[in-house]
């Protein structure tokens, strides 16, 4: 019988022998040895498997990726740096100059400016669409030259829910991946291979990690895209790779062929690579991602409902309640609750939201989002602060958009700070 998932955040990846250590082990080695010089050869040339570097492989990070490949239900994983360095890989693995690909408009503004500014620099092209357009209108966008669709299952922050079916038809119908960024969600909530993705990213900073301790991230392949048969548009899978002797990827290496490239060749290269210590804090985060969630998830209801009811308040903004556009795709992807993360507005703009903040002393006021702690930001005067209202109201945030990451703290304290916050202003 196949284990629950509770279980795999336990016991998947470090599957220690006998006498060997039963916590996962820091690697701590930037090199690896071996005995004979012939050894070492086939290793630089693909036709063995081994470490030798951790610039490209450790076995600590190959632990914590095989976890996170379990959860999702993948075949291959590899750890990134950082959210960014997945979400880069992700694309840049598919995608050289002269190529196109589409993206959710909604997404995280880190994830936004890399593919609005950098990587357009690199002349790969990003068509940016709404995600709640029918799926007639979303046609329009593919070009001959388009090579990936990207969403995330939950955006941040404006928490928006993606379609999956519609996105995995209007992907597969022009014989391109979808890519979905995870984070928010976990696989805890929603395994988007089980919707027909064909690739997964996280930044594992949030929800994975949990505590605000490491920068990370993670890219999983389901294994199910046919790259072969969509051989013309990515040559880069299934045409001789001249720094590797003329190997053919998808040839080579079947299901493990997206991140067996993007370990050999983007990591080789541009070195986006997790420390193993990291790794080793993520693997703990793992461990009780499941209870976690389930928390954030209670508690942020709780918050959502709390919110919804006050005078004081103009809107809030959470996938569970019943009033949210989203509630029944939520429902429907994310049966078990969607993630901690809510946003509100306060009656009186702007200014009232800062006099608020300011009041809360559970709740600190962070450049973070989803870890145990309850936090916040208001964008309009944090990450967006050089916006005026009506620039801010282009890009989608109301002034007074407060984001709220619920922790997994006693509700009851969380919505009494609150209440005491409401009672000052
Ligand atoms: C934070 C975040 C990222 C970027 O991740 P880093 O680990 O900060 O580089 C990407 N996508 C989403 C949805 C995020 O929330």
């Amino acid at each position: 019988m196949e284990r629950k998932i509770e279980t795999k955040c336990i016991h998947e990846g470090w599957k220690p022998g006998r006498g060997e250590s039963r916590q996962l082990p820091i690697y701590q080695s930037t090199t690896f040895k071996y005995d004979t010089s012939e050894e070492m050869g086939k290793l630089f040339d693909l036709e063995a498997e081994g470490y030798f570097y951790t610039r490209l492989q450790n076995p600590t990070n190959d632990a914590v990726a095989a976890k996170i490949c379990a959860l999702e239900g993948g075949v291959a994983a590899m750890l990134t740096s950082s959210g960014q360095a997945a979400n880069f890989y992700a694309i840049f693995n598919l995608c050289s100059a002269g190529d196109h690909f589409i993206a959710a408009s909604s997404i995280y503004g880190g994830t936004f400016n890399l593919f609005n500014v950098t990587m357009k620099r690199m002349g790969i092209d990003c068509t940016f669409i709404d995600q709640d357009l029918p799926e007639e209108e979303l046609e329009k966008y593919f070009k001959p030259n388009t090579k990936a669709v990207f969403g995330e299952t939950i955006t941040n922050p404006t928490l928006s829910i993606l379609d999956f079916e519609k996105f995995v038809r209007l992907a597969h119908s022009h014989g391109v991946p979808l890519i979905v960024d995870n984070t928010f969600a976990t696989p805890i909530n929603c395994r988007p291979f089980e919707w027909g993705a064909d690739i997964v990213t996280h930044s594992t900073t949030k929800y994975m990690d949990g505590h605000g301790i490491g920068v990370g991230g993670c890219i999983v392949d389901s294994g199910n895209f046919d790259w072969m048969a969509n051989a013309e548009k990515f040559p880069g899978l299934t045409t001789p790779d001249d720094s590797y002797h003329g190997l053919i990827y998808a040839e080579r290496f079947g299901k493990g062929a997206y991140i067996t490239k993007a370990t050999a060749q983007l990591m080789r290269d541009l070195g986006s690579t997790q420390s193993p210590q990291n790794a080793f804090y993520l693997n703990n985060g793992l461990e009780s991602l499941h209870l976690r969630m389930k928390r954030h998830c209670e508690n942020a209801l709780a918050v959502a409902q709390f919110l919804e009811k006050h005078e004081k308040v103009a809107w809030v903004n959470y996938p569970g309640l019943e009033s949210n556009k989203y509630y029944a795709l939520a429902k429907k992807y994310l049966p078990d609750g969607s993630c901690g993360v809510l946003s509100f507005g306060i009656k009186g703009g702007r200014d009232i939201s800062i006099k608020f903040m300011d009041k809360l002393q559970l709740a600190s006021i962070v450049t973070h989002v989803a870890d145990s702690k309850t936090c916040l930001l208001h964008p309009a005067s944090h990450t967006h602060r050089q916006l005026t209202d009506e620039q801010l109201k282009e890009a989608g945030i109301a002034p007074d958009l407060i984001r709220f990451s619920v922790g997994v703290e006693n509700v009851d304290d969380i919505i009494a700070d609150l209440q005491q916050a409401f009672e000052q202003i």
